[in-house]
């Protein structure tokens, strides 16, 4: 048996497809002094067993791009390797059954056009001549991708395996890593065990690919990486004479899709609700090994599928498959290093789709590793958007019966999670929830997202017109225009930064001018090396030595990672702050005569400027009040410790009876951004994009001292924007934009809405997105006649660079 080096550059645990892809991406960027250890044999955990389903199109451009990467990647291996993987470009073809899936799937449709996947709407009569064995009576939709494939699984892996040795680097079977080590803040290497004998190996880094036993392990590391398995099924018919090659079939309506290999027929599902397995941990024999079968679980599924294929009611059952897979909360994978241990990273829970996905994953996880900085911004996959609590294996137990179904059940907008919900609450929940919030999640947090009125349901009817909810978000972004509503923004995230060093620091990693008085509150961006934005937020100085970052919710460990990444030798604590105060958005032409009815404070324009920030007395209680505005009104953001956070409340709603106050939810204080262009990070603004493209220049001093993305934006300013971020209304006050649709500069499509929602004061559906234009002006881009394509329908939209809503920003400096 094959004894590990005493030393390596990094050690990659795990031999499924993951393990071997990220094996094969170092080994080809040069890290040939690497090794990866497989507790047992490759492939012999998830990855032998899938149904080698290899979809292009995804929800995004950036993994769209990795899984086109992939069928590339997997195209070219075997005159690579030698390894047969039975990548064949088969096709596949979408059935949509409801009117609401054929919205869905012609969005797609614009989306592949978008993103530059070939994609064709076709006729029920085009779906019978390609697959002559399906019934189309009841299709509404069918949608056809030509550059899908399907593959041999474990062979992909086998092959990406030999590549990597074949380019040096080390791949030991039947070794367990049985413990990552480290020095308290980073990786020093692995203890491993082959059952004979045990050892170390001293690494620089890991790469955890170990599938769904990476939770664990990472946990013994004190690394976040919430996942967990499910039992996930196909079945295969015995031959069926004729069957030929066909494209592969979704009818994602039936939970099901279909496979032709080899002359049998896979059906594999998705059902509604999932089964989670291995609660106790993942057996330690575990190897090519198959769960029980459960045929009562699988049958409503095969019944759906035995009238849409009549052959499966002759077609003998060969094979009934039952295996394990990774699941997480919000069914996308992790990937990145994780922020609570240096050098530690992670490639793992997949989702069923790790073999389409590993290709690109492992691509950009060794460039992230050898540069630095990812290829392309992933945070939608990042490990840094993993919550700490969502380590509670309860928890994740209770999401993932969810998350496995939600693959192919309909995506509407704003479509909430149903379970796993009520973990992180604002102190003011049980108001909101008497005064009729509707709750949507986000990172654990539950926030009110809109009020329903008194007689109305308290829940989502969704749809991809108007939601039930849309006249609730008009009367609360109407009273933020006119009058004065009240957000609960307590999930922000609340990192306080102190010590001598703290100013110094701080105006290195930020772009803006962070050396101001005391009081005052700094909009701000922190950079990467290439002008890209890591984090949009406002920073307080609280005192000469004291800061208070205001951050997303979502991005807070992130920033954490960033920030502590950064802090070399600063003299400075940073501490998150986020539970010890809850935020009270006050926003509206009303705001000042709704505060000065609870506060003796002068709140006087004069008194109380713009981007200042001070303490001042509510009721009986304190708040810290910030003078700014994410919705483009005179406003306050009131920071409360969380004792005090009822109180407060109570004294603003009481208050509130004589000056129209409107609770408002998350869906407003979205529409209300968008109106004044106000970016979102994640959506309009994300490591891959400048920020002088962004057109946030405005919130860069490069006359000040050096700081991270410095030179980026002096070379750009050189150089000229290649593309600028604009916002669109669309003239047809009818449809809507949520996100994806495809922007138009005459006729030609370039780019994806970044973000979108409705624009209730000015009158129509508003999105954000860039335009290519490289040695433009601004008047030129303007210039042009510009369409926004929705499901396949172009509609007129009126383009600007300035905010559509208060471009001088009068209303906030009232
Ligand atoms: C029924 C089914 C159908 C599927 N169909 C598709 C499909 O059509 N398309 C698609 O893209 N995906 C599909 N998938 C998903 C796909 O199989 C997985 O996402 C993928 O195989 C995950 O690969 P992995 O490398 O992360 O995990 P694994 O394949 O489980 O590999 C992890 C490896 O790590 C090893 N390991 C764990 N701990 C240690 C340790 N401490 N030391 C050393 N080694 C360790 C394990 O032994 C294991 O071999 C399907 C999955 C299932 C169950």
């Amino acid at each position: 048996m094959a004894i590990p080096p005493s030393h390596t550059r990094a050690v990659i645990i795990g031999g499924g497809v993951s393990g071997c892809s990220v094996a094969y991406h170092l080994a080809k960027l040069g890290w040939t002094d690497i090794v990866l250890l497989e507790r047992k044999q490759l492939t012999s955990g998830t990855t032998w067993h899938a149904a080698g389903l290899v979809g292009q199109l995804r929800g995004s451009q950036n993994m769209t791009r990795l899984a086109k990467y992939s069928a590339e990647l997997y195209v070219n291996l075997e005159a690579e390797t030698g390894v047969a993987t039975g990548m064949r470009q088969v096709g596949s073809i979408s059935l949509g059954l409801t009117a609401d899936r054929r919205e869905e799937l012609l969005r797609q449709a614009t989306l592949a056009r978008t993103f530059g996947v070939e994609v064709q709407e076709i006729t029920t009569a085009e779906v019978r001549a390609m697959y002559p064995h399906v019934e189309i009576g009841d299709v509404t939709c069918a949608v056809h991708l030509p550059g899908d494939g399907q593959c041999d699984p474990a062979n992909i892996a086998m092959a990406l395996a030999k590549g990597a040795r074949m380019n040096g680097a080390q791949i030991i079977e039947g070794i367990k890593v049985t413990r990552v080590t480290d020095d308290g803040t980073r990786v020093t290497g692995v203890d491993w065990d082959n059952g004979s004998q045990t050892g170390h190996i001293a690494a620089d880094i890991v790469i955890n690919c170990g599938g769904m036993w990476g939770r664990d392990l990472a946990a013994a590391s004190k690394v976040t990486l919430p996942l967990h398995a499910c039992e996930h099924f196909y079945l295969v018919t015995e031959p069926i004479d004729g069957l030929g090659h066909l494209p592969v079939l979704r009818v994602p309506d039936e939970c099901a899709y279909y496979k032709s290999d080899a002359g049998k027929m896979m059906l594999g599902a998705f059902e509604p609700r999932a089964k989670p397995w291995g609660m106790g941990g993942i057996p330690e024999d575990f190897c090519f090994d198959a769960l029980p079968e459960d045929f009562a679980h699988f049958e409503p599924i095969l019944e759906m599928a035995t009238k849409r294929m009549p052959m499966f009611e002759t077609a003998g059952i060969h094979t009934f498959f039952n295996g394990p897979e990774s699941f997480t909360p919000d069914d996308r994978y992790y990937l990145g290093e994780a922020p609570e241990l240096n050098g530690y990273w992670v490639a793992a829970g997949y989702n069923s789709i790790g073999i389409v996905s590993s290709g690109g994953a492992g691509m950009a996880l060794a460039h992230w590793i050898t540069q630095g900085e990812p290829p392309f911004d992933l945070w939608e996959v990042d490990i840094r958007r993993a919550q700490p609590f969502q380590r509670n294996r309860r928890y994740l137990k209770e999401r993932v019966t969810e998350t496995l179904g939600l693959l192919y059940a309909d995506h509407w907008p704003y479509r909430q999670v149903e379970t796993a919900r009520d973990v992180r609450r604002s102190p003011i929940h049980a108001h909101l929830k008497a005064a009729g919030a509707v709750f949507g999640e986000v990172a654990g947090w539950e926030r009110a997202n809109w009020f329903a009125d008194a007689d109305q349901p308290r829940e989502y009817r969704y749809d991809w017109g108007r939601q039930n909810w849309f006249d609730n978000q008009r009367a609360e972004h109407m009273a933020v225009r006119e009058g004065v509503g009240l957000f609960d923004m307590t999930s922000f995230g609340k990192i306080r930064v102190e010590g001598r060093a703290a100013c110094a620091f701080l105006n290195r990693v930020c772009a803006n001018q962070i050396d101001v008085a005391p009081g005052r509150v700094v909009y701000t961006q922190m950079l990467n090396s290439k002008g890209g934005i890591e984090s949009d937020l406002t920073v307080t100085r609280l005192s000469e030595t004291a800061f208070l970052l205001v951050v997303p919710g979502t991005t807070l460990q992130r920033d954490l990672a960033w920030l502590r990444r950064h802090q070399g030798d600063h003299a400075i604590a940073i501490i998150d702050m986020t539970a010890a105060e809850a935020v009270f958005c006050v926003m509206g032409p009303k705001a000042r005569d709704l505060m000065q009815g609870v506060s003796p404070d002068d709140l006087s324009h004069k008194g109380f400027g713009f981007g200042t920030a001070r303490e001042i007395e509510i009721g009986m209680g304190l708040a810290r009040a910030h003078r700014i505005s994410y919705v483009g009104e005179l406003g306050w953001e009131l920071y409360v410790s969380s004792d005090m956070a009822a109180h407060v409340f109570e004294a603003l709603t009481d208050a509130g009876t004589d000056h129209g106050l409107k609770l408002c939810g998350l869906h407003a204080l979205d529409s209300c951004r968008i109106e004044k262009a106000f970016r979102h990070f994640g959506h309009d603004i994300t490591d891959e994009d400048h920020v002088l493209e962004a057109g946030l220049g405005y919130a860069v001093k490069t006359s000040k001292n050096e700081f991270i993305g410095r030179d980026a934006v002096l070379r750009k300013q050189d150089a000229g924007l290649a593309r600028r971020m604009v916002q669109f209304r669309l003239e047809d006050p009818e449809p809507l934009l949520f996100h994806n649709e495809a922007i138009l500069r005459e006729g030609r499509i370039v780019g994806p809405v970044t973000s979108g929602n409705y624009g209730h004061a000015l009158g129509g559906a508003i999105g954000m997105g860039y335009v290519p234009c490289p040695d433009e002006s601004a008047d030129e881009v303007l210039a042009s006649s510009y369409e926004i394509e929705v499901a396949g329908v172009r509609h007129r939209a009126v383009a600007s660079l300035a905010p559509m809503y208060d471009p001088a920003s009068e209303r906030v400096k009232m």
